[in-house]
């Protein structure tokens, strides 16, 4: 696997004396910005560590990003049709739901709230659409994922960009800003809540964020209650676990969703998309409940089970686009932006997926309907796991997916605790834009695209999730 390589924005190395010096602002800087995570080895709720960031913005071909942010809105409208076509996603994903519990407790869920008629017809989706270049392809981007719930990093790397800036002129070229593009994504993603919020239309209403037990990725998500608490000072923004919305809330004979004693506008959930966050029962009524509520949720059930892997696959089935989009350019670009994808369902077309991927699983990637990073199977796994589950339901829980292989791009990774100055690493960049999304079924109200992150990782590892402590935070230089 030979990919070509892209030339950092500087010519490295940098001289040691001068990356030392460099590494130790650029560290001060982020602290001071709130560049950080807490540490997951060492808990501790009074200090916050650097988050793991490439020194130098990573190059990004200018007409690619165009294309990405270009598509978002596209994006956001098709996948807000996708999550409200019933008959669709009941299909799609039939066979998964079968044999992958999560999915068939979210599913569930959807079903019991539309039988017993959805009281809240608004739904919310601040969703990220994940690139990675395919260098076989001139570099074009191709759809790594659709994240539907809980798309994070839109507040920390808003503020990427002007720590590049620093960066640059501290090493004397400052010449080079203007090629990076400006990430206004925490204001954007913010004003899709206020303006649900205002959607709602009771102004005493709060705003509920559903956080883990324990949030690493503070600074993050207190990023959007600060915006909000800045621009819009009267929105009372409460923090709850999933655990504490079952013993604390209620629904009222409205189905409000009811916290210390006020009506809930919006649910925004940096929670709640992997099995392990929902450890009991509780928590699995604690969303039910909300999603009976009149609160606009972010996401909604239909959003979340649109962001599935299976979706995603079956949206690239000959035919589907153009169900959804129609016949256009648009439906063309969107294609454009598909890699091979495939169902691995008990039928016939799955067979023959299970038997290419067995001739030279190194071409793909085998994907649960799971999200957060480290559950996909690489390589040799992909292999062993088609063996094992062949003759089994159970493949119907994973889709395959053709493997895409960025172009390298040589340079520094900063992490906490690590020893400066780093090595010159071979990276490999994954581009995040953000959507934002308000509308019933009938009618959409807002649709725009906001913001961008970037996220690099070394490029022989398989996943570079920065919270998963692999990736690294990253802005794009725009070549
Ligand atoms: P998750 O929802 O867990 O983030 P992803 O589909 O984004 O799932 O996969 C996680 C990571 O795995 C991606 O960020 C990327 O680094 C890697 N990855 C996923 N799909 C591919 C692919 N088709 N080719 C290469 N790498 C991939
Ligand atoms: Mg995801
Ligand atoms: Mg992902």
């Amino acid at each position: 696997m030979s990919q070509a390589r892209f030339a950092s924005c500087l010519p490295l190395p940098l001289e040691q004396k001068v990356l030392v010096n460099i590494i130790e602002k650029a560290k001060d800087w982020a602290l001071m910005h709130g560049v950080g995570m807490r540490d997951k080895k060492h808990f501790n709720k009074d200090t916050i560590q650097i988050a793991p960031f490439v020194l130098l913005p990573s190059p990004f071909p200018r007409a690619e990003f165009t294309k990405a942010i270009e598509l978002q809105p596209v994006l956001n409208e098709l996948m807000h049709k996708v999550a409200h076509d019933d008959g669709f996603l009941e299909s799609t994903l039939q066979n998964a739901l079968q044999v992958d519990e999560f999915t068939a407790n979210l599913y569930n869920i959807w079903i019991t709230v539309r039988n017993e008629g959805i009281s809240q017809s608004l739904s919310l989706g601040l969703f990220r659409s994940d690139y990675l270049m395919q260098n076989a392809d001139r570099n074009a981007i191709k759809q790594v994922e659709f994240n539907t719930i809980a798309s994070s990093f839109g507040a920390i790397t808003s503020n990427l960009p002007a720590m590049s800036r620093y960066i640059l002129r501290q090493l004397g070229h400052g010449d080079l800003i203007k090629n990076m593009p400006e990430n206004r994504a925490l204001s954007g993603l913010c004003s899709g809540i206020t303006e649900a919020f205002d959607l709602f239309g009771v102004p005493t209403a709060v705003v509920l964020f559903v956080v883990e037990e324990v949030s690493y990725n503070i600074c993050d998500q207190r990023f959007h209650e600060f915006y909000i608490s800045e621009t819009r000072p009267e929105i009372q923004i409460i923090r709850k676990t999933m655990n504490e919305i079952y013993e604390e809330t209620e629904l009222n004979d409205k189905k409000q969703l009811i916290i210390d004693n006020k009506p809930v506008a919006v649910v925004y959930y940096r929670s709640g998309y992997e099995p392990a966050q929902y450890p009991s029962s509780k928590e699995w009524d604690a969303r039910l409940r909300v999603e009976r509520s009149t609160a606009i949720k972010c996401p909604s059930i239909a959003y979340q089970l649109a962001g599935t892997k299976k979706v995603q696959q079956a949206l690239a089935v000959p035919g589907v686009l153009e169900k959804f989009m129609g016949g256009g350019n648009a439906t063309e670009r969107v294609r454009d932006i598909f890699t091979g994808l495939y169902s691995l369902d008990f039928d016939e077309n799955g067979e023959r997926a299970v038997e290419m991927a067995l001739e030279d699983a190194e071409r793909f990637v085998l994907k649960p309907q799971r999200e957060g990073g480290g559950n996909n199977l690489y390589g040799s796994d992909v292999r062993e796991a088609l063996i094992r589950m062949r003759h089994s339901r159970e493949r119907a829980a994973y889709i395959l997916m053709e493997r895409i292989l960025p172009p390298l791009v040589p340079g520094y990774v900063v992490r906490p605790g690590a020893a400066v100055p780093p090595p010159i690493t071979d990276l490999v960049s994954e581009l995040g834009i953000f959507g934002v999304i308000i509308g019933t079924k009938e009618k959409i109200f807002y649709n725009k695209q906001v913001g961008h992150m970037l996220r690099t990782k070394l490029a022989d590892a398989n996943e570079g999730g920065v919270a998963a402590g692999l990736g690294a935070l990253d802005s794009p230089y725009l070549i």
